[in-house]
């Protein structure tokens, strides 16, 4: 009888799942056989299933692969919901290779706008320092870890001071550039199906740990 009682007021933990592009911002990268905007969707998918199996809420900021959706209101759409975590997929064109996790570590400024909060920039560094701890263990051998970096050492970060997804954000929001698109070797594992199973059950586990850390420890 407790243990029910005690199971009614556990709170059921919002996951808004945001695949990258298309936005104002453009159609991203593309690789020689998948584009950016496909295996974000293909892995924003198996991560959605995964999740709502552990008992997660999940939202996903688009309904299908090809809607474009602005980067303001993505950012909208896991506010609405209250996301405990706003998660978004993108891949990286660059001459490296593996998976970075970005995070918003100042306000950033567009038309306007500033954001996000001081209060939520304080709450997201912690869950973003567990978010890629975690991540970085489940992906050990399969992808090399570039680390935790702030907002602005991304391009659109680096002119606004942070991403727009995070201006805009009043959740915890966190990015990963899950591989190097643009690198033969990351493209080959990320557009079988294999290895796109293998990320999302790393960035599941990934979740759950953080949100179970930042539930254990209070800070949200
Ligand atoms: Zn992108």
């Amino acid at each position: 009888m407790v243990a029910a009682i005690l199971l009614c007021l556990a709170k059921i933990p919002t996951l808004c799942i945001d695949p990258g592009h298309p936005s104002e911002v453009g159609l991203g990268t593309r690789g020689r056989h998948i584009s950016e905007i496909k295996l974000a969707w293909q892995v924003a998918k198996r991560l959605e299933a995964e999740m709502k199996s552990r008992g997660w809420r999940v939202v996903v900021t688009k309904h299908s692969e090809g809607e474009r959706v602005t980067n303001r209101k993505r950012a909208e759409i896991a506010n609405a919901c209250h996301a405990d975590l706003m998660l978004r997929l993108h891949c990286d064109a660059a001459s490296g290779t593996g998976f970075t996790v970005f995070y918003p570590d100042r306000q950033g400024r567009i038309n306007g706008t500033q954001g996000p909060s001081k209060a939520l920039l304080k709450e997201v560094r912690p869950i973003a320092e567990r978010f890629h701890e975690s991540l970085s263990h489940e992906l050990r051998g399969f992808l090399k870890d570039n680390g935790l970096k702030s907002d602005i050492r991304t391009q659109v970060g680096a002119h606004h001071g942070a991403l727009i997804g995070s201006i805009f954000s009043k959740v915890p929001v966190v990015l990963v550039e899950m591989c190097v698109l643009t690198n033969r070797t990351d493209e080959s594992k990320l557009s079988s199906k294999i290895g796109q199973i293998r990320l999302a059950s790393a960035l599941a586990k990934t979740c759950a740990a953080t949100f179970e850390r930042s539930r254990t420890s209070g800070a949200r």
